[in-house]
């Protein structure tokens, strides 16, 4: 009996440690990451190419400004969440329109092409805990859209596993590759009702929607009040948000109008049309970059 009492006595001091420590840990903020991927054609306002080219003579000074501001304004949003450190990538043509200094400094700005097939979401790994779209646009082909292509302008269809997919598509089965769930998509109509397609009912807002090949939409301060607002909500609700994520192995079909040299191990169906399988997500990208 006396013995027993000392062993319940030594199992009571065990416990208390054990949950010292945990309250301990618990105190310890684990931190929020989050990763904001920003193209241009979804912006508010942007209509015609030369909006988003560096190297044409129309807008793209002021659009730079304005995809600044619907990047500040899901910083600000992600902040509000509660994050503790958020990841920008650049991620359109050259990926060098954020300019540095207009980006809000309490985030991280990765600008500049990157090797490797990760691309628009490079920098992303497991210990992020959401990701988040802004200037998105739907995929090649999309009817009432503004802007629409996949990655450049050779593309007519990329697919994997059967899933014709938009960058926000193949970018999100990046994001679910390390376990991370996309919350949030800002970009026209077309490209939201897309993205919540293949990912279900994610936070989003829609800045514009095509009409007849034009734009109507918001001002951008309506914009980036709305993104603000939506990244917040979004990144407060993400533990709703599921991971997207295929079954491997994988495999693509690619359609193209101009044909590239053959990637090693891609195959030929037919004029303009190849198919390529490996059970690395990775390296179907690595193949679909190749190509493209
Ligand atoms: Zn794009």
């Amino acid at each position: 009996m006396k013995s027993c009492s000392r062993f319940v006595r030594a199992v009571v001091a065990l416990t208390g440690l054990v949950a010292h420590s945990t309250a301990a840990h618990a105190q310890q903020p684990r931190g929020l990451k989050v990763f904001i991927s920003v193209d241009m054609e979804g912006l508010a306002g942007v209509v015609t190419s030369a909006d988003v080219s560096s190297t044409a003579n129309g807008d793209y000074q002021h659009f730079r400004k304005i995809m600044a501001g619907e990047t500040n304004a899901a910083i600000e949003g992600a902040y509000r969440a509660g994050a503790t450190y958020v990841l920008v990538r650049d991620s359109h043509g050259s990926k060098e329109n954020l300019l540095p200094g207009d980006v809000d400094p309490r985030a991280h700005l990765l600008r500049g092409l990157s090797t490797g097939p990760r691309n628009m979401m490079e920098g992303i790994d497991s210990s992020f805990d959401a990701v988040v779209f802004v200037g998105y646009h739907a995929k090649a082909g999309t009817p009432n859209a503004i802007l629409e292509h996949t990655s450049t302008g050779n593309v007519v269809d990329f697919s994997i596993n059967g899933v014709s997919l938009p960058e926000g598509g193949y970018n999100a089965l990046v994001a679910g590759l390390v376990g991370v769930p996309v919350v949030f998509v800002a970009g026209d109509r077309a490209v939201l009702e897309q993205i919540r397609g293949l990912l279900g009912p994610i936070g989003g807002v829609a800045v514009k929607e095509e009409i007849n090949d034009a734009a109507l939409g918001m001002s951008p301060a309506r914009a980036q009040d709305e993104i603000r607002k939506g990244v917040e909500q979004a990144i407060r609700n993400r533990a709703r948000a599921r991971l997207y994520k295929m079954a491997g192995p994988y495999s693509m079909t690619l359609k193209v109008k101009q044909e590239r040299p053959l990637y090693a191990g891609v195959q030929r169906i037919q004029q303009g049309e190849f198919t390529f399988s490996s059970p690395d997500l990775l390296e179907i990208l690595n193949a679909f970059n190749a190509m493209k």
